[in-house]
């Protein structure tokens, strides 16, 4: 591929993730909105609705960037609780941190540095994970959830919204086109930088569909475990319990 992404090792990969992401974080919102057309605010909609999140609850927005869950979950949860806007890379949280602030959103929101494969806290200590458009980056998926069963309590909640695998073979090819041709393009207009969009669109290809995903969560101890497709399995929200 584009970034010789199949025979580079962890390393190499972890370093080339941080690289696309310090590169887009100034862009990112508004690459956001341009290339899925705003549909992704609907998705993350879906996502909060989804989320069962509650008053005085602890949330952890992982791989949360520039943080458009975190300012939702901040609403929700109120002052009593509170919300971990974690991401591995510090130019995505500065961006975030920034936002949030400037809205008036404050008082309940940590922001952590941290790797979803790793994370640093303790043990049963989340009511709801979210993690957003984050999982694909990961370098050992597996071990991320692995890590995200360990520190949620149990009655608690992951919620995974990722790209995902078109239902439908024509709506594949379209997709495809617009990833591989129309991304980069965009990616080399509005940001300077088409590398970075490549990269984006192979990472999409090559991440696990619906029920590899879902298998991956229940083989990580997560239970109750469905999946619901948003706009045709463009994009899928995985949802999965602890007990
Ligand atoms: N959740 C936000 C959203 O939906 O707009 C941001 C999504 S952005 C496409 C992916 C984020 O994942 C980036 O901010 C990146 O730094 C972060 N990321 C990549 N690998 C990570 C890891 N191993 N641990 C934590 N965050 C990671």
């Amino acid at each position: 591929t584009h970034f010789g992404y199949k025979t580079v090792d962890k390393k190499q990969k972890a370093s080339m993730v941080a690289d696309v992401f310090h590169s887009v974080a100034a862009k990112y919102d508004v690459m956001n909105d341009l290339m899925s057309m705003g549909i992704h605010r609907l998705w993350k909609r879906f996502t909060i609705d989804c989320s069962g999140v509650r008053r005085g609850q602890t949330v952890l927005d992982l791989a949360g960037g520039t943080g458009d869950l975190t300012a939702k979950f901040s609403r929700m949860v109120g002052p009593e609780g509170k919300v971990i806007l974690a991401d591995i890379n510090n130019a995505m949280l500065k961006v975030g941190r920034d936002k949030l602030r400037d809205n008036g959103i404050v008082g309940n929101v940590d922001y952590v540095q941290a790797n979803a494969e790793e994370l640093p806290f303790p043990d049963n200590s989340i009511d709801v994970i979210t993690i957003a458009f984050g999982l694909r980056n990961v370098t050992d998926k597996d071990k991320a959830l692995h890590s995200m069963y360990r520190v949620l309590k149990p009655g608690g909640r992951l919620l995974v919204l990722e790209f995902s695998k078109p239902v439908h073979e024509g709506l594949n090819k379209v997709y495809d086109v617009y990833s591989f041709h129309i991304l980069p393009k965009m990616g080399q207009l509005v940001a300077g930088d088409a590398d970075s969009y490549q990269y984006l669109a192979e990472s999409i290809r090559m991440h696990p569909d619906q029920e590899t995903l879902k298998n991956m969560m229940e083989q990580a101890g997560f239970e109750q475990t469905s999946y619901h497709n948003l706009t045709g399995g463009i994009v899928a929200l995985h949802r999965g319990f602890k007990f």
